[in-house]
């Protein structure tokens, strides 16, 4: 059972509208007794992004997952209904769910079935192809995200086609490569124009979520520059006993390179040009969003005992982690395991750098000046190089029409009991900035159930399912606004 479900408000919006109880109770039905099934058997398939998998093709697992989806999907008694995996040659699957609507607008719904890797960590009884089903947690790499949206979006469809209360057309796009940055996306979206027409309504279900208490909608996303820093100080390495002293250690002219870049004591990034300018609407969300999250916006990390932030103030962590720069080092190359290292001044150290970057920065040009700002006169006359990765470009979302606004704050009030909010994300989607400019009048519905301690990319990832039978009826309940708002 999927526990403590209730509903605010019983009566139906308008005599067309859709019943929010019986909606719930369906969707909560659907839930139980078919996408949970199908995403224990989600669960169990390795299905890993290709940069994660370059043997993707021979391995299968993709295309195991896809098939779930599409034989899951096929099985739905939704009228009119269409599936079709499209296969661009080389590139990974994407899956398609046509369903005509009551009206020409188009609605795109977008998730995604690749997976992040392992990663080590998991708890005891728990691993990453394993479901395990503890409370309202279904534990196991990939459900949270995203293999939910495509179960979710459908049932969300069908809710609708049960009651029927009229929507337009919905069109549900779930690709396989987004844990590698969307590579494929550009070209199938050139593929199929003719089939994505014109969405005037965006829903993108692949976000967080601050608590599992009230809808979140995502208003922005980071961009991300990075690649490799190499400084090599040596041909060979040397007995250190004989060198250190004489030879600048390649870590500390590193040291010095990372300190152009960012503030050591306060993580802050120096260069001015990688901030923006915060929108006011943004800040004043952020305060709201701040207020309802309080601690959890540092608690919801796996901190160390002892550990403590930065800025106190909530809002400005909110802030840091959405509308701020902020430096990773997320690899190294050059250093021995520990027990094999000696007393060597080994010859050179690489980093890999993951760079974020506020959502309406122009990443291009900030991969360009990281390039500047650590190659530039080399400590020491060290051999110093940057070789970047391609800069994802953030997002920031348009402002919602009236009737999004008023369909999300309903929706939120009626299916979880509290208030919509609107958060930044700290990560990045790289197919919203896509969409945003290809279809610059869409509206955009950007949400998940990545929540607390959901740990999407960690160990011990799970899907807080009374959310995901909740968001579903949100989505159930937008669609249904979007067509009274737009079918005149
Ligand atoms: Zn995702």
């Amino acid at each position: 059972m999927i526990p403590s479900l209730t509903v605010t408000r019983s009566a139906p919006a308008s005599p067309a509208g859709l019943d929010p109880t019986r909606a719930l109770a369906f969707i909560r039905r659907r839930w139980e007794e078919d996408v949970v099934p199908a995403l224990v058997e989600y669960i169990g398939i390795p299905a890993k992004s290709p940069l994660f998998d370059p043997g993707w093709q021979e391995h299968g697992q993709l295309d195991r997952a896809v098939a779930l989806v599409e034989d899951w999907w096929r099985a739905r008694p939704v009228d009119g209904l269409r599936v079709e995996v499209v296969r661009l040659p080389g590139r990974t699957p994407v899956l398609l769910a046509d369903v005509p609507g009551q009206s020409d607008e188009t609605v795109l719904l977008y998730g995604h079935l690749d997976k992040q890797p392992e990663m080590t960590g998991w708890a005891e009884g728990l691993g990453p192809w394993t479901a395990v089903r503890r409370g309202d947690r279904l534990y196991g790499r990939g459900a949270a995200d995203d293999g939910y949206a495509a179960f979710a979006a459908l049932t969300a469809v069908e809710a609708l086609a049960v009651a029927r209360v009229p929507r337009a057309r919905a069109l549900i796009l779930i690709e396989s490569g987004e844990e590698s940055g969307s590579p494929d996306l550009p070209a199938y979206v050139e593929a199929l124009a003719d089939r994505l027409g014109t969405p005037g309504l965006i829903v993108c279900l692949d976000s967080g979520c601050g608590n599992y208490e009230q809808l979140w909608a995502t208003t922005s996303l980071r961009g991300i520059v990075g690649g490799l820093l190499t400084v090599e100080v040596l041909t060979e390495g040397v007995h250190s006993g004989a060198a250190s002293g004489i030879v600048p250690s390649s870590v500390r002219i590193l040291r010095r390179l990372l300190s152009r870049l960012e503030d050591e004591r306060t993580g802050e990034i120096l260069s001015p040009e990688f901030h923006v300018e915060i929108p006011p609407a943004r800040l004043a969300q952020a305060r709201a969003a701040a207020a309802a999250l309080g601690s959890a916006i540092w608690s919801r990390f796996p901190v160390v005992p002892g550990m403590r932030p930065a800025p106190v103030d909530p809002a400005e962590l909110l802030l840091n982690g959405t509308w701020r720069p902020a430096l990773a080092v997320t690899g190294a190359a050059g250093l021995p395991a520990p027990e094999d290292a000696g007393n060597v001044l080994r010859p050179r150290t690489s980093l890999k750098l993951s760079l974020r970057l506020p959502p309406t920065a122009d990443a291009a040009r900030a991969t360009g000046r990281l390039k500047e700002i650590l190659e530039a006169d080399p400590p020491s006359g060290a051999r110093v190089t940057f070789v970047p990765q391609p800069a994802g470009g953030g997002w920031e979302a348009p402002a919602m029409s009236p009737w999004l606004l008023g369909s999300v704050g309903l929706a939120s009030t009626t299916y979880f009991g509290g208030p919509v909010m609107f958060s930044g994300e700290g990560g990045s989607i790289p197919f919203m900035s896509l969409l945003g400019q290809r279809f610059p009048r869409a509206q955009f519905l950007i949400t998940g159930v990545l929540g607390p301690e959901s740990n999407a990319h960690g160990p011990n990832e799970f899907l807080h399912l009374p959310t995901g039978a909740r968001l579903t009826a949100c989505v159930a309940q937008v669609l249904a606004d979007h067509h009274r708002a737009t079918a005149g």
